[in-house]
């Protein structure tokens, strides 16, 4: 039996070292985009506080976890799947049989569609090399300006704030983290989190992005 994996993060890792669990002489191909071992999204915050390098964020530590577990790591972009022949094909034209396809390829960040996205110093948080880009630049006194204050955004704001920056976060829901809290509980982090410096903006949709030009 020949498994192939599209998506290296944890759901795609756990199915794969679960599937040689369950079936020892299985071909198990595990296929990732990014040029990094299989790491941890949720981990990128203490990446960017600086507790942990980026070797911090793999999911296995040990070099040779998957030569030992059998499962070959494959680096590359899935750009189709042919069901019909049963074989996915690679940005590069290169296809790769299987018996069976799990796609696990996770999410991506929501860009707001807003003129300006694409300037420079403008970038998302989600992938180990958007926060190396974003730590190389929010050094102490930086000003920075974050879109979005729900679950995620609140983490990546502390550590935003741990980093010394200038920070001011716009949200357009009435309260920080409006998905998830209600107004007293979202007033209350508000509360909290301006009284560490960070200046608050609720009911602020951007609308555009500009850039100012530095003389
Ligand atoms: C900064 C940050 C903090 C977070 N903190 C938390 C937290 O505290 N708690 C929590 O529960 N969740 C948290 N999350 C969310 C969590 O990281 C995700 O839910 C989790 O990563 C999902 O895992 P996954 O394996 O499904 O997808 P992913 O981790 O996104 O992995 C999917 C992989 O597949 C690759 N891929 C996609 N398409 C293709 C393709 N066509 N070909 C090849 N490869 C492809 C992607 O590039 C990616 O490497 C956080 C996310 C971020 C960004």
């Amino acid at each position: 039996m020949k498994h192939v994996i599209i998506g290296n993060g944890p759901a795609g890792l756990v199915a794969a070292e679960t599937l040689r669990r369950l079936q020892p002489d299985a071909e198990i191909a595990l296929i990732g985009d990014e040029s990094e071992p299989p790491y941890s999204r949720m981990a990128i915050p203490y990446f960017l506080i600086g507790k942990i390098a980026d070797s911090g964020t793999h999911l296995r530590k040990s070099h040779d976890h998957f030569a030992k577990e059998r499962i070959h790591l494959i680096e590359g972009r899935v750009v189709k799947v042919d069901a019909k022949e049963k074989q996915v094909e690679f940005a590069s034209g290169e296809r790769l049989p299987y018996d069976r396809l799990l796609v696990a390829t996770g999410s991506q960040p929501l860009l707001p569609k807003v003129a300006g996205m694409d300037l420079p110093n403008v970038h998302t948080c989600w992938t180990i090399e958007d926060a190396r880009a974003i730590a190389a630049k929010a050094a102490p006194g930086a000003r920075v300006l974050q879109i979005g204050a729900g679950f995620i955004g609140c983490i990546i704001m502390e550590a935003l704030a741990a980093r010394g920056v200038k920070l001011t976060v716009v949200e357009m829901g009435d309260r920080m983290v409006p998905r998830m809290m209600t107004a007293k509980a979202g007033n209350m982090i508000r509360r909290w989190v301006e009284s560490k410096g960070v200046a608050v903006h609720v009911n602020a949709g951007v609308t555009a992005i500009t850039q100012k030009a530095v003389r």
